[in-house]
């Protein structure tokens, strides 16, 4: 094992948060650097995966997001004009018991951020950090008005997809701007919708909708969903200017039982316009330099991997430093552990995204004739239920993680907790 090292982190969103964790539990001195003057998650709902599920439980916080979130047995999608089924993925075409979790993003934001106060790590909040300067025997952050900040043995960025830190990493790595993003919102859940699946409508690949129920922020809120409507961001004034009113006509005339969600929303300001971007660094280190999460790499969140990526780079990091007693041997083990899993993911969502988002009137066609048919043909149900539970390639041992075992995990779970979670009732 590495020495104790001072490190800071930047970034308190998942992958910083699970770090702070990761690394003050193995005794090292973390500090956690945060532009916002309160740590807050910013949109909507996330699904945590069978290996975001698994950090968790290394973590400790398993029974405690479960208790939130709202079990997902299901993606299903259908094309809005034809009613023919586009997309059946079911996480139980693969034995063991596996489930997704959707979750709002306050709640995973609220257990790792509570975990973190817990462990008393220091959390340095209002921080925007714009640089590091790792040239001399240690590294130091530069903050606000050039203010030097350190020294210490490691810098994590864990930033997010505008990192300005990773150029030190990999200078020529840019985020490439997608054509779509889409707009969100967090509604009250109404009955009538698949309380356990990600329910989703396409026309063409121009359009998708999507409902996904999302648990609770908060222990004591009411039941939630997400909702989401695909738009490209230079659409994204036009469709303003004509109204919400036409907006929500619009989207009802594709999926009339959505006037259950259009009906909660009475302007633009309650939905988030989200903007996606394609990235990934070939060497997520450099000097004192560690990138994790969608700082290292970010794409569409069509395949739902974002957060539980940045949850097992955060594993992987620790692991790494537990297993080498030099820094540098530990950033080489690190990249290694993650490279497969991350190029391979990387790859399909860059693949996969411009069926469901792009003008293309091709790949549509294709996705609704051919991959819609392919998909029920064995072994195609088990390979798509392993790439949306983010396990076609091993992310597990490269990281010291054991899979959670998901049977015994629900026999324990439905002997003490049936009646309150949305997780054993649903
Ligand atoms: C609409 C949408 C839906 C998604 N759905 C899913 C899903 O279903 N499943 C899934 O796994 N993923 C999903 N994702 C992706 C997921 O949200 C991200 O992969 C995940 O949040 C990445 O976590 P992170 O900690 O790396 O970065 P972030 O969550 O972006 O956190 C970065 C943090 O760093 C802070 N920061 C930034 N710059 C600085 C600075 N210079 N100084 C100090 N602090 C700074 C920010 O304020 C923020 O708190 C989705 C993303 C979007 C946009």
């Amino acid at each position: 094992m590495t020495s104790k090292l001072t490190i800071a982190i930047v970034g308190a969103g998942p992958a910083g948060l699970a770090a702070a964790l990761l690394l003050n539990r193995d005794g090292h001195r973390v500090t956690l650097f945060e532009r916002f003057e309160e740590p807050k998650p910013l949109g909507s709902g996330l699904i945590l995966q069978p290996t975001g599920l698994t950090v968790l439980q290394h973590l400790g916080l398993l029974e405690e997001i479960l208790a939130l979130g709202a079990r997902i047995d299901r993606l299903y999608g259908a094309d809005a004009r034809t009613g023919r089924t586009v997309l059946d993925v079911r996480y139980d075409a693969i034995a063991g018991g596996r489930f997704g979790l959707a979750v709002h993003r306050a709640a995973l934001f609220g257990v790792l951020h509570r975990a973190v106060l817990r462990a008393g790590i220091l959390v340095e909040t209002g921080m925007e950090i714009s640089d590091i300067d790792a040239g001399g025997e240690s590294a130091a952050l530069i903050g606000e008005h050039g203010r030097r900040i350190g020294p210490f043995d490691l810098v994590v960025d864990a930033s997010g997809t505008r990192s300005v830190l990773r150029r030190r990493a990999d200078a020529s790595c840019e985020p490439r701007p997608l054509a779509y993003g889409a707009l969100w919102a967090s509604l009250g859940w109404r009955d009538g919708f698949d309380l356990r699946g990600l329910l989703q409508r396409y026309d063409r690949a121009s359009v998708m909708i999507g409902v996904l129920p999302i648990g609770r922020p908060e222990p004591e809120a009411d039941p939630m969903a997400a909702f989401f409507w695909s738009l490209k961001p230079a659409d994204a004034e036009p469709v303003r200017a004509a109204g919400i009113d036409a907006w929500k006509d619009r989207l009802v005339s594709l999926w009339p039982e959505c006037r259950a969600f259009t009906d909660q929303i009475d302007g633009f300001e309650q939905l988030v316009l989200a903007r996606y971007g394609h990235h990934t660094l070939m060497r997520p280190a450099g000097r004192r330099l560690a990138v994790i999460g969608d700082a290292a790499h970010a794409t569409s969140p069509q395949l739902g991997q974002g957060a539980n990526m940045a949850l097992l780079d955060a594993t992987a990091l620790a692991h790494a430093l537990r297993a080498h007693s030099s820094l540098d041997n530990a950033l080489e083990d690190y990249v290694r552990a993650r490279r497969l899993h991350v190029r391979v993911f990387q790859a399909l969502s860059w693949m996969f995204t411009p069926f469901y988002q792009s003008d293309s009137v091709l790949l549509p066609f294709l996705r609704d004739r051919l991959v819609a048919t392919v998909a029920k043909i064995p072994p195609a149900p088990r390979l798509l239920a392993s790439m949306v539970a983010g396990t076609l390639v091993d992310p597990f041992a490269a990281s010291g993680l054991e899979e959670v075992d998901w049977q015994l995990l629900a026999s324990t779970q439905s002997a003490h907790a049936r009646s309150t979670s949305a997780w054993s009732t649903a």
